[in-house]
C-alpha cells in the first residue's frame, strides 16, 4: 500500500534523512521506533506532503506522493494524525470533526455517527469547547477527526505521548480496533514496546537510517531492541 524507496530529506543545509526504504501493507500495523531526533517524524511529514523531500520515491496505492500536491494527497484516503494533535482548541468537539471530512450533508452525519459510536466520550462532549478536553480525549478527537476522512491509511504520530498508563493502553486499544476495521496504520511511538505489542511488523530508526526491521513479535524478544528501546 506504502512503498518509499531511498528516500532523503533535509533541513537547509543539513540531511535529516538518510537513504530510507520501508514498506506497509495493505491492512497491516507497521511501527517506526526510535530515539527522539531519528527523523521519524520527518518521515511522516514527507509521506503527507507537509516537508519536500531532496530525493527517493513514495508510492501510495500507485499514486507517486512526491508528485501530488499536498492538498491533494488526503483526497487519496490517506490520513495524518500529527504529533501535538493539533485540534482547534477554540471549536467544539463536531466542529473540529467536521473539519476533518471531505464530504458534507448525509455523508458527513452518518461519518460522525460512526465515530461517535466508536468514541462515546466525543458523543458526550460533542458541544464542548475542544481546548478543555483532557490530553486522551483530544487524542481521541485527533483519531476521530481523521476517520472523517474515511482514510484507507493513517500516519499517527506519538499517540501516546503525554497520557497517563490507563489512557495509553486505551489509545493503543482504539488503534487496534481502527486497524480491525480494515484501516492500515504506521505508527510512530516512543513507547516502543506498546507499539512493537500492537503491530505486525517494525522498523528501528537510528539518525536518519534504518537500522532494523521484522516481525514485531521476534523484536520485542530482541536483545538489541530490549537494551535500547524496551528498557530492560
Ligand atoms: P522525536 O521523537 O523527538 O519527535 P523524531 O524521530 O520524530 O524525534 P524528527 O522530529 O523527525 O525526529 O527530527 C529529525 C532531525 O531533524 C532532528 O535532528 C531534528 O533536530 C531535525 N529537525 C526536525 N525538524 C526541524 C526543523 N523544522 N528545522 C531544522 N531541523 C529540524
Amino acid at each position: 500500500m506504502l512503498k518509499i524507496t531511498n528516500l532523503a530529506v533535509s533541513y537547509g543545509a543539513i540531511e535529516a534523512i538518510h537513504g530510507v526504504s520501508l514498506e506497509v501493507h495493505d491492512g497491516e500495523i507497521v511501527s517506526l521506533i526510535g530515539a527522539n531526533g531519528a527523523g521519524k517524524t520527518t518521515i511522516l511529514r514527507t509521506i503527507s506532503g507537509l516537508k519536500k523531500a531532496d530525493k527517493g520515491e513514495i508510492l501510495f496505492d500507485g499514486a507517486d506522493l512526491l508528485k501530488t500536491e499536498p492538498s491533494k494527497i488526503i483526497n487519496l484516503k490517506l490520513a495524518h494524525v500529527p504529533e501535538g494533535r493539533h485540534i482547534f482548541p477554540q471549536m467544539t468537539v463536531e466542529e473540529n470533526l467536521e473539519m476533518g471530512a471531505f464530504t458534507d450533508g448525509k455523508d458527513m452525519a452518518a461519518n460522525m455517527a460512526d465515530v461517535f459510536e466508536r468514541f462515546s466520550r466525543l458523543k458526550e462532549r460533542k458541544k464542548q469547547l475542544a481546548g478543555t478536553l483532557s490530553g486522551g480525549e483530544q487524542q481521541m478527537l485527533a483519531v476521530g477527526r481523521a476517520l472523517m476522512a474515511k482514510p484507507k491509511m493513517i500516519l499517527m504520530d506519538e499517540p501516546s505521548m503525554g497520557l497517563s498508563p490507563l489512557l495509553v493502553k486505551e489509545i493503543f486499544s482504539i488503534i487496534r480496533e481502527v486497524n480491525k476495521k480494515g484501516i492500515t496504520i504506521l505508527l510512530v511511538e516512543q513507547n516502543a514496546k506498546m507499539a512493537l505489542s500492537i503491530s505486525n511488523r517494525a522498523y528501528v530508526m537510528e539518525t536518519g537510517k534504518i537500522t532494523m526491521e521484522g516481525n514485531a513479535g521476534e523484536m520485542l524478544k530482541d536483545d538489541r531492541v530490549k537494551k535500547a528501546y524496551l528498557g530492560q
